[in-house]
């Protein structure tokens, strides 16, 4: 109230400044990434959305309508790094939710850090998790770092990248939800802490996982009523627990019983819609015991829902499974936003809501529908392409890795063989372009010479980092898929995937809702990468250390 009189005060005195020069900062940011979801989920099941959920925000907010992930490939980990350090995979390095590591021969998860360990797990988990691999700052350190570390910053999520990425290098904490864990416990890694906060352990003697476990999955409504969606028993889901179909209600009790001896009983958890609910009271309860958003410090609390990108997984877009989780996942934002209404105040935070990354259905349902659509195999792609540079150069070992999207040449045999990497870099390139399903394959060498201003280029080099990506990068033509074996009919591919540069996999939701938001809608071409610049204006931080991204500029006009 205090501050709403001096602004009025300044305002009359010294006249016509602009709302965004003397505004007061948010006590709380909060960050909402819906993994995997689609910018026409805001819209597809509104008409049972409520008023409290994704409804509020585009009543209250501003919604940027046209925003697009600009790089390749649209996955979780790039994502997630890109929306917080305001920067693309050239400059954070996080290429993809794991990369080929040319001295190991193996790959890299993106979080994965050896020389920790989990913290609060009750099992031995043969790994640990850190943000060693991000290369550059976040907004998350970039408010600690702007006041001596006052400000709290807070990344919650199910998946560990979900909440390791955003938090950045020196979070107060991150805690994600670790299904191997019996029973299913928020955990969070040596990194950050010795051992979990009381309020952390407290959460988790409730033993929440294993009661979400015991309940069923059955639609909201009467199922015939879900018409946005296709019937539910059809041939593009993947059925779960061993069911003959992939179809309601999901009796997750009886099925727990057939994951438990393998250990991945509390998988399972992720593919239900209770895992939202999980999540959105984790973080309301962080808010609570954290004390977020309560003196003149701004925090941030990074809040990252997994679910529905698992459940996109299995049974993609256009399904039942889809329709209902929205539906629930409304309330649970709904829920959230309520918490932090009453928690930290209505006028007292700024809150936005987008994602890593979109998806496109299954090639099995795009064929059934007419629409193009195709598989790239890559281990044919791989002999193939052997075979060609074999009969031009002599036999070699001529490939080290080939993971759809990067070509991993091997540059001993390349040497051995007195050739010059460019040279078989071009050959390589040209000779993928005569695969049908692919649209463009680009060296390393035009990636570190040339600068590409638009297109599917740029979204290419926008993902390409020198010492991790591959020396060829290829991208398909719109509609195909990865494909890892060579075996699986187009009929046999279901549930969802994403990582293209095409717009079912980029076009994501961009809405923003509190203080210092305006109301209104834009179609201006923007990307997620332009939250964390917005957020240094709003908050008057030094931008994040790689920043390509705008500040959102509708929420800066002087009138
Ligand atoms: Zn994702």
């Amino acid at each position: 109230m205090q501050k709403l009189y001096y602004f009025i005060l300044f305002t009359i005195a010294f006249g016509c400044h602009t709302h965004a020069q003397i505004q007061s900062k948010p006590k709380l940011v909060v960050g909402v990434v819906i993994d995997q979801m689609r910018f026409d989920q805001l819209y597809k099941y509104q008409n049972r959305y409520g008023e409290n959920g994704f409804k509020r925000l585009l009543r209250e907010g501003f919604n940027f309508k046209n925003a697009n992930v600009n790089y390749i490939p649209s996955e979780t980990a790039p994502g997630h790094s890109s929306i917080y350090t305001g920067t693309t995979p050239a400059y954070h390095g996080i290429i993809g939710n794991s990369w080929y590591d040319r001295e190991l021969n193996d790959f890299i998860g993106n979080v994965a850090d050896s020389d920790e360990k989990i913290v609060g797990s009750l099992n031995e988990n043969p790994y640990g998790a850190s943000p060693k691999n991000l290369s550059a700052t976040t907004i998350s350190d970039e408010l600690r770092l702007g006041n001596n570390f006052r400000s709290k910053v807070i990344s919650v999520s199910i998946k560990d990248r979900g909440a390791i990425l955003p938090g950045g290098n020196s979070p107060n904490a991150a805690y994600w939800h670790d299904w191997e864990s019996s029973p299913g416990y928020f955990v969070s890694s040596s990194y950050y802490m010795k051992k979990l906060p009381k309020w952390v352990s407290k959460f988790n003697a409730l033993e929440k996982s294993d009661a979400y476990l015991n309940e069923s999955w059955n639609t909201l409504y009467p199922i015939e009523t879900y018409t946005a969606s296709t019937a539910d028993d059809n041939d593009f889901e993947y059925s779960l627990g061993g069911k003959p179909s992939p179809t309601f209600p999901y009796d997750f009790q009886n099925m727990r019983e057939k994951y438990r001896p393998s250990g991945t009983e509390y998988r399972l958890l992720w593919v239900s819609p209770a895992g939202n609910t999980l999540l959105t009271e984790f973080a309301i309860s962080a808010i609570e015991n954290e004390e977020l958003g309560t003196d003149e410090f701004p925090d941030l609390l990074n809040i990252s829902y997994s679910i529905p990108d698992v459940i996109g997984h299995t049974f993609g877009p256009q399904s039942v499974e889809m329709e209902d989780l929205y539906l629930r996942l409304d309330k649970n934002l709904g829920d959230l936003f309520t918490a932090l209404d009453t928690k930290v105040g209505k006028d007292s935070y700024t809150l936005f809501l987008t994602s890593d990354h979109a998806a496109s259905p299954a090639v099995s349902y795009l064929k059934e529908n007419k629409q193009n659509t195709g598989i790239a195999r890559i281990e044919a792609y791989t002999e193939k392409l052997n075979a060609f540079l074999d009969g031009k150069y002599g036999a070699g070992a001529w490939i080290s890795n080939f993971n759809g999207n990067n070509v991993y040449l091997n540059k001993n045999n390349i040497n051995e063989k007195k050739l010059l990497l460019p040279v078989i870099e071009q050959e390589v390139a040209d000779f993928l372009m005569t695969l049908p399903e692919v649209y463009l394959a680009l060296t390393a060498h035009d990636l570190q010479t040339q600068i590409y201003e638009n297109g599917l280029r740029k979204t290419i080099q926008n993902g390409y980092y020198p010492e991790r990506s591959g020396d060829v990068l290829v991208t398909y033509k719109s509609g195909v898929v990865i494909q890892p074996d060579s075996g699986a009919a187009v009929e046999n591919v279901k549930g969802a995937v994403h990582g293209s540069g095409y717009s079912y996999d980029t076009h994501v939701p961009l809405v923003w809702m509190g203080l210092g938001i305006p109301h209104g809608e834009s179609v201006r071409a923007v990307n997620p990468i332009d939250i964390a610049p917005s957020l240094a204006m709003l908050l008057n931080l030094q931008l994040p250390s790689a920043v390509l991204g705008k500040p959102l500029e509708e929420f800066f006009n002087e009138n």
